[in-house]
């Protein structure tokens, strides 16, 4: 069964005329959904139509069933899909607001060596709804509603590859940027993915102007192929291109991210390669030390060895954060919490 929520608020106006019911409906309904609420919490609705709505969609996508606490102020949410399925997100407070990490599919098929979420492969695509659903959950159990946002800033970058359900994450950001709706700004809002070149193109000609952000993780194809299998598909060389007529096409800086592994990716070196493969893109370098996961032999860098790969990238004129490590007494890294909750309660499928 479809949920409710997938319905872009244009095909939410179609089904109301075709249900031979008022237009106006449809901007009661997807109000109240975007505000947390099932249909038979809603109190302008009559009965007849909610019962006929519930014969044919879900109205309850997903659900919070565990919430986890980090020391930093990091939430880790665990939610619970209507077929069972498990997924999850971290929430991340800053000064200007609260950042929501959201899933994309549940596991993931791009199989990257030092990532948790791929360990199983691909169970299946997340819908738009239930992209869009994790949003809505947390922004309620925040207290906020569609007048008052809590949830400021959305990242796709939870379990799974966006770009890899490509047709769904973009009727996620038509829900997402909905003025009947949360009415977020394309601004607000970052994609993250490990380079499916084809559908970088497709996004930068999308027209939504969102942020993208690239998981490079190596400064060469070699080591590249070592940790991200998907290099064998597309080269660096024509990822890089692809990234850059997205920056050119949306007028965005693009993020790089770059993954921090001991004795493989983090030499001076390697960062020298980067810097020269860089050249000339408008980004910024997202230094990110490896979150060690016990599936795998990976292991993280020393500050020291953070700082002088910053330094020569820096020395290049390329623009360096090094990102907080946030959550990692919760298993804030991708695919942790939903691997070790699934281990203790077994399978939930
Ligand atoms: N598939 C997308 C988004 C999901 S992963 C992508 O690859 O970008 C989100 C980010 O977490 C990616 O940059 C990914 O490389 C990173 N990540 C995965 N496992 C990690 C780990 N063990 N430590 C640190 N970052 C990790």
């Amino acid at each position: 069964m479809t949920d409710l929520q997938s319905l872009t608020f244009d095909k939410l106006q179609s089904l109301m005329i075709d249900m031979g019911e008022k237009k106006y409906r449809a901007e009661q309904i997807f109000s109240a959904l975007h505000n947390g609420k099932r249909l038979n919490e809603t109190s302008n609705l009559p009965m007849a139509l909610v019962e006929k709505l519930q014969e044919n969609y879900i109205d309850n996508p997903i659900s919070i069933v565990k919430v986890q606490n980090s020391s930093d102020g990091t939430q880790k949410f665990l939610y619970r899909l209507a077929d069972g399925n498990v997924i999850e997100g971290v929430l991340m407070q800053y000064k200007f607001g609260y950042t929501l990490c959201v899933s994309s599919q549940v596991g993931c098929r791009m199989g990257c060596k030092f990532c948790a979420s791929g360990l199983d492969g691909l169970v299946r695509n997340l819908t738009s709804g239930e992209i869009m659903s994790q949003i809505i959950c947390v922004n309620s159990y925040l207290g906020g509603d569609i007048k008052d946002r809590k949830v400021s800033n959305i990242v796709l970058m939870g379990s799974g590859e966006p770009l890899d359900n490509y047709d769904n994450v973009l009727g996620f950001i038509s829900l997402a940027t909905d003025k009947h709706g949360l009415y977020y700004s394309e601004r607000n809002i970052s994609l993250s993915t490990c380079g499916l070149v084809p559908r970088i193109y497709d996004l930068a000609d999308s027209g939504y102007h969102i942020h993208l952000c690239l998981s490079l993780h190596a400064p060469s194809d070699n080591i590249r192929g070592e940790i991200m299998p998907i290099s064998r598909a597309y080269h660096y060389d024509e990822l890089i291109d692809a990234v850059r007529y997205y920056s050119e096409k949306t007028n965005r800086r693009i993020l790089i991210e770059y993954i921090m592994i001991k004795d493989v990716n983090s030499s001076k070196e390697h960062a020298l390669t980067l810097a020269k493969k860089l050249k000339g893109l408008n980004c910024m370098v997202n230094l990110i030390n490896l979150n060690e996961v016990k599936e795998n032999d990976f292991k993280k860098c020393s500050n020291d060895t953070l700082s002088s790969f910053a330094e020569v990238l820096m020395s290049y004129h390329i623009s360096v954060t090094t990102r907080r490590s946030l959550g990692d007494d919760i298993d804030g890294a991708c695919g942790q919490l939903r691997r070790k909750y699934m281990n203790e309660e077994g399978d939930l499928c």
